[in-house]
């Protein structure tokens, strides 16, 4: 059973939620092994559209726990986890297909919360990896990638895909 810590708003409206039901979410951990969570489908007391809880240590719609994958992407060439080449090459191309979007999301949301430390100029261009531009932002100690993934699903910004604009550039 996973149970958030305490009571989030709806990430779409911002709004409270209540205990709907639950959900089993099958996930992999890093030594292979299958687990089932039980998580709960809560629901927006404004608009009512139903949203699942995500424990820190998942990514929406990946299979592969959190650490598993930000191993990898951390690791390219040095890493344990027990996954097939296919997947690890869909990881790669996922992180660097959204990496522009979440860049753009984490910015975005530094300034509604306004911090002070939010980078002036952040350029997609070569100079710098987008492992290094992601740290700047979230910092590289590890569950960096924990920490791109919930503020953006706790204001709904996720995608699964970006069918529409795409870039061929991994
Ligand atoms: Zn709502």
């Amino acid at each position: 059973m996973v149970r958030g810590a305490g009571r989030i708003p709806s990430p779409c409206c911002g709004k409270s939620m209540t205990v709907v039901g639950t959900r089993n979410r099958k996930s992999k951990k890093r030594s292979g092994e299958s687990c089932i969570y039980n998580i709960r489908r809560l629901e927006c007391g404004h608009c009512h559209r139903i949203h699942h809880e995500l424990p820190d240590f998942l990514v929406p719609y990946k299979r592969y726990e959190s650490e598993c994958i930000e191993e990898v992407l951390t690791n390219r060439t040095n890493h344990d986890i027990p996954a097939d080449e296919s997947t690890l090459f869909r990881w790669f191309k996922w992180f660097h297909s959204f990496i522009d979007y979440w860049i753009g999301c984490l910015i975005s949301i530094m300034h509604r919360t306004k911090q002070e430390n939010v980078p002036l100029s952040f350029s997609s261009g070569n100079s710098e990896t987008a492992l290094h531009r992601i740290g700047r932002l979230v910092g590289d100690a590890p569950r960096w990638l924990e920490r791109i993934v919930r503020p953006i699903v706790n204001i709904n910004l996720w995608l699964q895909t970006r069918s529409a604009f795409l870039s061929e550039r991994s």
